[in-house]
């Protein structure tokens, strides 16, 4: 069971390595997020074992449970949708927040982060797909967005996240990373910063999310397998 898990982590790798040298890219500049959301702590571990520090969550109480019995050295990644009372545990466990994409959350993020003494790193995620979802900031939205997460004492913005539209055809991917680009370029022109981060591409679509330009993909079931639940 976990000799395929390690498996899988190496042919991931290799694949996101090979992406992103077809793209003219420094493989180096990609990182795989492993999603470790209901996967054991076994699990987990065996990927660790094989040399990897990324790890990514949606729930906030498994990741607390998660990162309280496993090395210190794992690098916690909050990838999806965060309610407003487990902001604390997501600022308490995260290296960096991919799915801020309210104002509201943006405040409680920085006030809790003040409280806890720590500069809270964060992607604003955004709906750039125009698909009705209830996450994501739409695109017309961003540039306010990010001027109020500039403004936050306690975090630093690094870049932006997306999903993509579900079952969506290889044309539609590459346009929906390909305008998370776009607009990540145009806001470092605007606000004269730097967003070296794009999280985008998950076990289906990360080899074309790292075509167009992605530094983080998120990958579940690619590595552990199917989900259970
Ligand atoms: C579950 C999840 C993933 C990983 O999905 P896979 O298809 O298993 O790779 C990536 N991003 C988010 C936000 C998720 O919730």
């Amino acid at each position: 069971m976990t000799t395929n898990i390690t498996l899988r982590l190496s042919d991931v790798n290799s694949r996101a390595a090979a992406a992103a040298v077809a793209a003219g890219r420094n493989p180096d500049d990609v990182a795989v997020i492993a999603v470790s959301k209901t996967v054991n702590r076994d699990c987990i571990r065996a990927v660790y074992d094989a040399g990897h520090r990324q790890f990514g969550e949606n729930k906030m109480q498994e990741l607390a449970k998660k990162a309280a019995h496993l090395p210190d050295d794992i690098e916690w990644h909050t990838i999806g949708h965060l309610q407003k009372n487990k902001v604390r545990l997501a600022v308490q466990h995260s290296d960096l927040i991919h799915s801020v994409d309210s104002v509201q959350l943006l405040r409680r993020i920085d006030t809790i982060a003040g409280e806890l003494g720590k500069r809270q790193k964060i992607l604003l995620q955004a709906n750039v797909t125009g698909e009705f979802t209830k996450h994501g900031v739409a695109e017309e939205a961003l540039e306010d967005f990010l001027q109020t997460a500039i403004a936050c004492a306690n975090i630093d913005c690094l870049g932006l996240m997306t999903m993509a539209a579900f079952g969506a055809s290889q044309q539609a991917l590459e346009s929906t990373f390909g305008t998370l680009r776009t607009c990540r370029d145009r806001l470092e022109k605007k606000f004269d910063i730097l967003l070296p981060e794009l999280s985008m591409g998950m076990s289906g679509d990360y080899e074309i999310a790292i075509a167009q330009g992605a530094t983080l993909v998120r990958v579940g079931t690619a590595i552990f397998g199917a989900r259970q639940v």
